[in-house]
């Protein structure tokens, strides 16, 4: 398989290179040139095949033979531990749990899915040591330490705001040791996105290190997120009537991976793109018209995000036309004042407590469900409430129980390097 720059189609790349750079060096997002199809017979049997063998099919292409198939299916194995629950919540809405993962986040998929390809690329020895370098505003940072740890030839750099992450999520970063290393920065998130791209442009630190990218628009973070719209689909058999999956949505690299799914053949009918007041895509679907906007802090924080990254990957998907995304696609935008008594409604109602993220998706659904009554919908649990835990226990005013992996964190050490500015930052990797 080739992919091609969204910038520029005469750009092509093939999957090993793609995901070594992560980003095509015009800057453009790396899209497949074809998007292969999967055989009716394939997902008549989806209710008879396991895990790991669906998967591996719905992946092998667009990996093209670069990575071996054993090599493969040790790293889908190894990426797939977890449970994908479907849940029913509701009268035609169930949620799709994503955070039975080691960080209580969907994003354990696609990063170790990316921390497995890089790791053998980088083993086969074409491209020497490498530094994965990120900022995290608390969610990604976990998933990607947790997924790279351990992983040889390949060092990982965090940086996170002082102060400005929870307590959980900064265990998460701090404790693991090996070869992650997390830098508290003295400033905001802004600072530590910052000190990052000025070290990616930095020929010094270039010539010393190899650094690359964990961020979402690299293809292996995004194209695994198609599997578990496949173990829902296998989970919600027979449907009794058509199927909508609702998704929160920041940088919008998780729906673009479902409606992926969809054009490879997997028979979902419709999707809803959920927003928090970060409404970009919403407006977009109102007007026709996509504009940017700076983004706002909401208590759905993973998706702040007003200038998606990924929706140029979904207008590419529908041939950049409007009318096509439309009739694929809705889109809802909720405040946190909806977002916290959709969390307090459904908690009292049916016992299940939803995370902010989630509650933005369910109460897509709902919108949607109330307008099209021939629908039955999942939304996308994309993490567990715990990890948002003040603002849960304030809604539902009880506490909630720590899960295990969470406790574990409790007794460990945290160990961080203390940084001010970019010179502390080019020390240390240059040292
Ligand atoms: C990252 C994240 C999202 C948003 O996912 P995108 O792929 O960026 O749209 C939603 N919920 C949680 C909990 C996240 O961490």
């Amino acid at each position: 398989m080739k992919y091609f720059s969204l910038n520029n189609n005469q750009h092509k790349s093939n999957f090993e290179d793609a995901v070594i750079r992560g980003i095509a060096p015009d800057k453009g997002l790396y899209f497949p040139e074809r998007i292969p199809t999967l055989s009716k017979d394939f997902i008549d049997s989806l209710l008879d095949l396991g895990r790991h063998e669906i998967a591996f099919q719905v992946i092998k292409e667009f990996v093209g033979g670069e990575i071996p198939d054993e090599e493969l299916k040790k790293i889908i194995f190894e990426t797939l531990d977890f449970n994908f629950p479907v849940v029913p919540v509701e009268d035609n809405i169930s949620s799709l749990e994503l955070y039975h993962g080691p960080t209580l986040a969907f994003k354990d998929v696609g990063a170790r899915f990316m921390a497995g390809c890089l790791g053998y690329f980088i083993k086969k020895g074409n491209h020497g040591k490498a530094t994965v370098l990120v900022a995290t505003s608390g969610d990604t940072g976990g998933a990607v330490a947790n997924g790279f740890l351990g992983v040889e030839g390949i060092d990982v750099v965090i940086l996170y705001p002082k102060g400005k992450v929870s307590e959980i999520q900064e265990r998460q970063l701090t404790t693991l040791g090996q070869n992650i290393t997390a830098l508290e920065v003295d400033g905001v998130f802004d600072d530590c996105q910052r000190m990052v791209k000025q070290a990616f442009l930095d020929d010094e630190i270039q010539k010393k290190r190899m650094l690359t990218s964990a961020n979402s628009i690299n293809l292996a973070r995004w194209l695994p997120q198609m599997f578990y719209y496949f173990f829902a689909f296998q989970q919600l058999q027979p449907k009794k009537k058509k199927l909508v999956f609702s998704v929160p949505s920041g940088n919008f690299g998780n729906i673009c991976a479902g409606l992926l799914a969809r054009q490879m053949g997997l028979p979902i009918d419709h999707f809803v793109a959920s927003t928090n007041v970060n409404d970009t895509v919403t407006e977009y679907l109102k007007t026709s018209e996509y504009k940017a906007k700076p983004s706002k802090a909401t208590i759905s924080n993973a998706m702040d995000v007003g200038d998606p990254s990924n929706f140029v990957r979904i207008l590419q998907l529908f041939e950049n036309r409007y009318e096509n995304v439309k009739n694929a696609l809705s889109s809802y935008s909720f405040d946190d004042e909806a977002t916290k008594k959709a969390i307090s409604e459904v908690y009292q109602k049916s016992g299940y407590l939803m995370d902010p993220h989630g509650a933005v998706g369910y109460l897509g659904l709902k919108q949607f469900l109330k307008e099209n009554i021939d629908f039955e919908g999942v939304f996308l649990e994309t993490a567990h409430p715990v990890k948002f835990l003040e603002t849960v226990e304030g809604v539902i005013n009880e506490k909630v129980e720590i899960p295990e992996p969470i406790r574990k964190l409790e007794n460990k050490q945290k160990k961080s390097l203390q940084i001010s500015n970019y010179e502390d930052l080019k020390g240390f990797l240059l040292d």
